[in-house]
């Protein structure tokens, strides 16, 4: 694989900088974290300016509304918007890196036309209806049941760690069509519009202070059968596709972030003596090694999705893993330089360290990713 950037890439590039030099200053005051009105106004802003820009789902296929962008260009847009400080999807984080990719993979003509332009426009919010109270890493135990009534699936249950709940328009949510199936034959993928009445929604407060996810009660909530995303009892099959964005790719631009933390870390250990500690400067140096493979990582991993027809493969579990523990050991080195001033919690980096926590976790645990390594790329024996 060659890395360099072609003609066609370097001119990309150049234009992609200029613009980010034009808009950025411009941004409004970021809101604050708890302000979740004004965060979703944030995010859905930045994405109409990415639309109109042209740069609103640059490798999404063009006939679902995107770019058609090859790989390597996505790529590049991540890594220099991330170097240019440009705001994070944020709240657009599950409509445009995998709710919408899976649609775009999977669903109907209509189903394209219906909910992926307002994604694209910053127009819509999703969030994720997966995990259950008692159906996480077991996620094929889920039990939120749905049955038909006409045109409408009647749809009763709970799920929980529902992210940007608060502010969704729409849910990817997966249900049980069949309860007299094998687990993983008789799961739906349907798309809930989060105004139907039997919805409740109870945010859920971190650790860091904030309501970044919810519980979402469901009793009775009529959802349309033209909701459904692939066939009745294969939601299984498409919900492999919305893991395999949302550990494969989701992720990726954060690399770059990370790269760009650990060089100011480094910045600060130089200011405030820490630098003199060797032990020290080696673990920010294996730091440093470990992003650059990541990102070296990410580009097989997206080219490859490429060669072999768009869908992000399990390589994506060997990122989340690295990248998760990355995260972490990134904050703690962060946490070492600030020495006692990583417990203020207004201090930069200690908020980061706190969420980093929830990363090997969040998409599926390390322990999880690492089974699927075993199993599915090293072909080791399934557990019992
Ligand atoms: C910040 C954050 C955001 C999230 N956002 C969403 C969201 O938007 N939508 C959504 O649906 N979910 C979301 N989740 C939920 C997340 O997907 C689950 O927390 C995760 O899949 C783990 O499930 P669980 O919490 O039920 O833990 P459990 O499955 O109960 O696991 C408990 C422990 O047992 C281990 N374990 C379980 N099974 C095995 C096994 N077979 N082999 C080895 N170890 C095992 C796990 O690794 C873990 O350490 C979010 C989670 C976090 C932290």
């Amino acid at each position: 694989m060659d890395l360099a950037d072609t003609t066609e890439e370097e001119e990309f590039r150049a234009r992609l900088r200029e613009w980010l030099a034009k808009v950025l200053p411009s941004l409004p005051p970021k809101p604050s974290p708890d302000d979740w009105p004004g965060r979703r106004a944030y995010d859905l802003g930045w994405q109409r300016m990415l639309y109109d820009a042209g740069y609103a789902g640059l490798h999404w296929p063009v006939d679902a509304g995107g770019r058609g962008a090859t790989p390597t260009q996505h790529l590049i847009y991540l890594e220099e918007t991330e170097k240019a400080g440009a705001p994070y999807v944020g709240a657009n984080f599950v409509g445009l890196l995998h709710a919408g990719p899976t649609i775009a993979s999977e669903g109907s003509a209509e189903q394209r036309a219906r909910w992926l332009p307002p994604v694209l426009r910053g127009e819509e919010v999703w969030c994720q209806g997966f995990s259950e109270p008692d159906a996480g890493s077991d996620l094929a135990a889920l039990r939120t049941r749905a049955w038909r009534d006409g045109d409408d699936y009647v749809v009763s249950g709970s799920k929980i760690w529902t992210s940007h709940a608060e502010v969704a328009d729409w849910c990817e949510l997966l249900v049980r069509t069949d309860p007299t199936a094998p687990k993983h034959r008789g799961i739906s993928w349907l798309a809930m519009p989060m105004d139907a009445p039997g919805i409740t929604v109870r945010p859920l407060r971190t650790l860091a202070g904030s309501t970044e996810f919810a519980e979402v009660f469901l009793d009775e909530a009529r959802i349309p059968v033209a909701n459904r995303v692939g066939a009745e009892n294969d939601g299984w099959r498409v919900t492999m596709v919305t893991l395999s964005y949302e550990r494969g790719t989701a992720f990726v631009g954060e690399v770059v972030a990370c790269r760009r933390v650990l060089g100011d870390i480094a910045r600060e250990a130089r200011g405030n003596g820490r630098w003199d500690d060797a032990v020290l400067r080696r673990r920010l140096g294996r730091l440093n090694a470990e992003f650059r493979a990541l990102w070296r990582l990410t580009q097989w991993n997206v080219s490859e999705a490429q060669r072999t027809g768009g869908v992000p493969g399990v390589g994506g579990s060997v990122f989340k893993l690295r990248y998760s523990h990355a995260r972490q050991e990134l904050y703690d080195a962060a946490a070492e330089v600030l020495g006692p001033e990583a417990l203020d919690l207004g201090r930069e980096w200690t908020l980061d360290r706190l969420s980093s926590l929830s990363y090997t976790i969040a998409a599926g645990t390390s322990q999880i990713q690492r089974n699927i390594v075993a199993e599915r790329i090293l072909g080791l024996p399934k557990g019992r």
